[in-house]
């Protein structure tokens, strides 16, 4: 019987997208069951938006005060005790699911799946390497549990249509007391989040400072998109490294992706494998960009974007 545990992510009392992404991968493994486990100090509104998704069997909760913050170090054991009697073990490949997976495996004693962007079958998963330049089949000895972490891009989140029962869980697990909660130190923006956004326009180095990004903003906001930026662009400052698109960086599938004054190298190239429409502004014709791009425009970022932005 294979039956698979989801994490679910949350922040702030409200559930990641991401988890409605694992769950569809969960759902390609045609499984007897797939639960959805929240740990919250306060999971129920959290549980409630769970129970929604299409394909969950039950939302498993665990309410518990040092729960509160999503702490690797103290979410592993628990759900590595919930994980008896789950043939399989998926949390989303973002940060909060690379933090906490490679614990939960340890703790069970397996290796970790990294980034699965197929199912090939139960214990059958391709995924990318070399910054997605070669596709790996991974096989998992069936005899044991398999934990991996699920390439949010490459899968769609399924439906909210569901109506799964809630259950609370009760687990007797002594939590570690050398990782304590101290802050949240988190960037605001009124702009859609990086990695759940539709429309993403992305800056490069070719932005050139960060007095200049405003104009990537200004047109971003225009559309209504969220803003990204390449590895270049956050080192020389212009930007925070929150907004970094690619391999080391956020790995995103919107509709639509403007990279603007971006060369298109292979590291950045993987964090958008997976969108849409890309459009890329630079004033290279020759620029590796261009080979992926739908929509090419070869010209000045600054003479195409203020014209781009009149003409919207
Ligand atoms: C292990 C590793 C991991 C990495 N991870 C990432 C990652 O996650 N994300 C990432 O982005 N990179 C990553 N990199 C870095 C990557 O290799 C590139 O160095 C980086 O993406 C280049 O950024 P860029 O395109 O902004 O800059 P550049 O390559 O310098 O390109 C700037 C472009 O702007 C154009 N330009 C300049 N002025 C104008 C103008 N006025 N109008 C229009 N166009 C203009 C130029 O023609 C040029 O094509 C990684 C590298 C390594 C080794």
């Amino acid at each position: 019987m294979t039956k698979i545990l989801v994490i679910a992510e949350h922040l702030g009392g409200q559930l990641n997208a991401s988890t409605a992404r694992a769950v569809s991968a969960a759902v390609a493994v045609k499984p007897d069951a797939i639960d959805v486990i929240v740990l919250a100090d306060a999971p129920e509104a959290i549980a409630a938006e769970a129970a929604k998704i299409d394909g969950v069997s039950r939302v498993l909760t665990v309410a518990r005060a040092e729960n509160a913050h999503a702490l690797a170090a103290v979410l592993a054991p628990q759900i590595a005790k919930a994980a008896a009697g789950y043939t399989h073990v998926f949390a989303p490949s973002t940060t909060f699911g690379k933090d906490l997976a490679p614990r939960v495996a340890a703790l069970l004693g397996v290796s970790q799946v990294s980034d699965v962007m197929t199912v090939e079958g139960p214990h059958s998963f391709k995924r990318p390497i070399y910054a997605g330049n070669a596709i790996v089949t991974v096989e998992v000895d069936d005899s044991t549990t398999v934990v991996a972490t699920i390439r949010t891009a490459s899968w769609p989140a399924a439906g909210s249509t569901g109506s799964a029962p809630v259950e609370a869980l009760s687990l007797d697990v002594t939590l570690p007391n050398h990782t304590r909660f101290v802050g949240l130190q988190q960037g605001k923006s009124d702009r859609p989040d990086l990695q759940g956004a539709s429309k993403v326009v992305s800056g490069g180095r070719g932005v050139g400072s960060k007095e200049n990004f405003e104009i990537i903003y200004t047109f971003a906001d225009k559309i209504g998109a969220a803003v990204g930026a390449s590895r270049a662009a956050v080192d020389a400052g212009y930007v925070p490294n929150e907004m970094q698109v690619g391999q080391t960086g956020k790995i995103i599938a919107p509709e639509l992706y403007i990279a603007i004054g971006i060369s298109g190298a292979i590291q950045h190239l993987t964090g958008i494998k997976d969108a849409g429409t890309i459009v890329a502004i630079n004033k290279d014709g020759e620029a590796p960009i261009f080979e992926i791009a739908d929509i090419g425009l070869v010209g000045d970022l600054f003479k195409i974007l203020p014209e781009l932005e009149s003409s919207l």
